[in-house]
Order: structure tokens, then sequence, then C-alpha cells
């Protein structure tokens, strides 16, 4: 059996990003960009007055208190010739170009206007004040955001400030999930009393949705190979199928022969890790990749967290598709028999001296309502029987951070 870090290599190694696509900036939050977003022209573009005031000569300044005359008002988004004379003050806004012959701004608070002359009062008059010089930000030229960094409202926020309304990211994949089990019922059902209503296909579609990304639900399918190997060949037609349930050792477990015969190659099968051990991989020869995920609903959750997600990534381009851990201290001691690594739910506690990290106590991978107040996974390694209240452990919220 691989470890989690042979399957990441298998799912990662194996798997090369989309094609590129062109979208509008404001909808590429989380998708990758190709190309490196440089400015295209120092920032600020002009030195920028960054308080409403009036600019001034800071030489003007022999004491703290100085009367100016008023010589006129320069609004912001109007280009002015207006040039501050010695003994002059200019009106001036928040984000307006300096006028020349200026080289400081005293804020409106300390200015007492008595008609055409202004009182103006300033402690630390020095040549720059409230003004952001050109190019003090960024010069031009000056790359912003790598080729493969996922773009953030931060970043969409830069790439239009540089002229980009439009963006070149790599696609998302789409996906396609099928819940099996002959047992499992739509929630829309009244169970009997051996039926079990499909919350997996609900948690997919939700993680999904939480990557920002399309999938689309293709039904429940019952422990019968005419039925799911219909379902399959539909599922392939798609980037990445998910299906949950029918991957264990049972006499109905019949998911990974299935795919199989229908052309999905196993890269893996069984992986030493808790919960999730039977989980299934291959691909396809066009390029579909398959995971069958072991059907308990906690085990679905952190696979798609551990292992899918990564593979999301490295298909949407992003430069470091791996998992990004933040470190924090646990709250109380921990203890795991198991002989895989583990991946225990838990939640931050967060109080005005340190954040811990709290496990959740669940009985077992199919207890899923007592794994509802989880915020994320962290790692109970294999190696290791007892972690002690403050040992610092690998935590993965459940949404990601770029
Ligand atoms: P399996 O992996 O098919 O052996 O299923 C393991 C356990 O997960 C069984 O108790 C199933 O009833 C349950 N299970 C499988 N699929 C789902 C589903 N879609 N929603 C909720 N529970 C499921
Ligand atoms: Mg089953």
């Amino acid at each position: 059996m691989i470890s989690v870090s042979e399957a990441l290599k298998l799912i990662l190694e194996g798997s090369s990003a989309l094609p590129s696509q062109i979208i509008p900036v404001e909808n590429a939050q989380s998708f990758a960009l190709v190309n490196d977003v440089k400015s295209d022209r120092p920032l600020p573009p002009f030195d920028r007055v960054a308080m409403d005031g009036f600019a001034v000569k800071s030489e003007d300044f022999t004491s703290e208190t100085m009367e100016f005359k008023i010589a006129g008002q320069v609004q912001t988004g109007v280009s002015s010739k207006l040039v501050v004379g010695p003994g002059e003050a200019i009106r001036i806004m928040t984000g307006a170009p300096c006028p020349e012959g200026a080289d400081a701004v005293v804020k409106i608070e300390n200015a007492t206007i008595k008609g055409k002359t202004v009182v103006l009062k300033e402690e630390n008059m020095k040549p720059g004040l409230n003004i952001a010089t050109k190019g003090e930000d960024t010069e031009a030229g000056k790359t912003l955001i790598r080729a493969g960094t996922p773009l953030t409202t931060a970043g969409i926020a830069v790439c239009a400030s540089v002229g980009l309304p439009k963006v070149e990211v790599y696609q998302k994949p789409k996906i396609k999930i099928i819940s099996t089990g002959t047992e499992i019922i739509s929630p829309s059902e009244s169970p009997l009393a051996h039926q079990i209503r499909d919350c997996n296909s609900f948690s997919l579609r939700s993680m999904s949705r939480s990557n920002i990304l399309e999938s689309r639900f293709l039904g429940i399918g019952e422990d019968d190979k005419k039925v799911l190997a219909a379902m399959i060949r539909e599922g392939l037609e798609s980037e990445i199928l998910l299906l949950s349930g029918g991957v264990s050792m049972g006499e109905f477990d019949h998911i990974p022969q299935l795919l199989s015969e229908n052309g999905v190659k196993n890269l893996f099968h069984h992986v030493r890790v808790k919960p999730g051990k039977p989980i299934w991989f291959g691909k396809t020869e066009k390029g579909t990749y398959v995971f069958g995920l072991p059907g308990n609903p906690v085990s679905v959750q952190t696979c798609y967290r551990i292992f899918v997600e990564p593979l999301i990534r490295k298909l949407s381009g992003y430069a470091n598709p791996r998992h990004r851990f933040i470190k924090l201290p646990l709250s109380e001691q921990v203890n795991s028999k198991s002989n895989r690594d583990h991946y225990m739910p838990g939640k931050l506690v967060i109080t005005e001296k340190e954040t811990l990290l709290e496990p959740i106590h669940i009985r077992g991978s199919g207890d899923f309502s007592n794994f509802e107040p989880s915020q994320g996974l962290f790692l109970f390694p294999a190696e290791e029987k007892q972690l002690e209240a403050g040992t610092p452990v690998d935590f993965l919220p459940w949404r990601e951070i770029w």
C-alpha cells in the first residue's frame, strides 16, 4: 500500500494544466494567470496628494504656523496648470496631482481660512509631507503578480489597475459526480428502515463550489454492473469524475472492475490513510481523471480535501498545487492507534493570546453529524501514538488559502 505522499506524487506528476482561456477579470477569482502581470506605468502615476488640504512649499514654513495667500484650487481628475509660488497655498483634494511648485500638503483640519488667505499649522513640516511620490509603490514594467498565481480580490484589483479588463487564465476542470449503493436514496424520498439518504453528492458539490468549479451530479447508481457502467461512461465525458461508494472489498463493490473495463487505467488503489484507505485513482487516455472515493461521508469529504483538491489546482495551472498546512498547537492531548496518516477533524479556538486547534471527537468515518463543527483537518502522523497538548500540528482549513 502506498503512502499519502506517494499518492500525491502520482496525482501531480501524472497531470498538467488545462488549456487557457480569456475571461473578464471580475470573474477571475481563483483562476491562475497564464502570464506575469506587470505594471504598465509607475504607481502612483503622478505625485499624488494623500490628504484634503493645502499644497505649499515646505521651505515657506519658517515657523509652525504661517499665513498663505490662497492661489486657487485643484480638483481630482482635472489637469491643472496652476503653480504654487512663494507664500502661496493651493486648495487640493485627496487623489489630485500635486501642483507644480508645491512639495508638501497641510491637511484641512490644520487650516483656518480667512477669506483670501489661510493660516496653516504644521508641526512636522518636511518635503513630501502627505504626498505619495510618482512610482513610489511600483516602477513601470515591474512584475506585480507571477504566472501560475490564482487571482484573489486584491489581484483582480491590480489587474484592473494596470489596464487588464480581461485576463488569460487556465481553464478549471469540470467535475461529474456519481453516488453509488443500492441502499442510497435521494433526500427528497422518504427512507425505509434499511435505506440511507445520499449526502455525498451534496458534500462533493458543495466542495467543488468552494473551489469555484462547475460540477454536475449524474444521480445515484444501484450496485448493478449494467447501471453503473452506463453512468461511468457518461461521467467520463468530463475532466474529473468522482464516484462515492463501491470501492472496498465487498461482493457488490464493482467500481474498480467497471472503471478498468471502461478504459480507466488504475494508478493506485488503497492508500495508507485514515479515513479513506480504499480510495481508487486512475486516468483515461483522453485525460479524464477518476477518483473512486470510499462511501462513508467523512471519508468522502476528507479524500476530496487531501487528494482531489491538489489535482484540481494542478489542472487549473496553479504554480503550487500542493497543500499549504498551517501549523497550530493542539488544545488537548490526542491519541491514535492507527499506523496510517490520520486526518482528524478540528476547529480553531481563538483567544486574546493565541490560536489553538481543538480536536473534534468522532466515532468513525460514518459519524458525519459530530464532524459538522469541524473547520478543517489536522494530520496525526502514522509514526506517532500520542500528541501532547501544545504540540504543533499541520492543519488544513476546509477552505483553501492560496
Ligand atoms: P461503501 O464505500 O459503498 O462500502 O459505503 C460505505 C458506507 O458509506 C456505507 O455505510 C454506505 O451506506 C455509506 N454511503 C455510501 N454512499 C453514501 C452516500 N452517497 N451518502 C451517504 N452515505 C453513503
Ligand atoms: Mg456501497
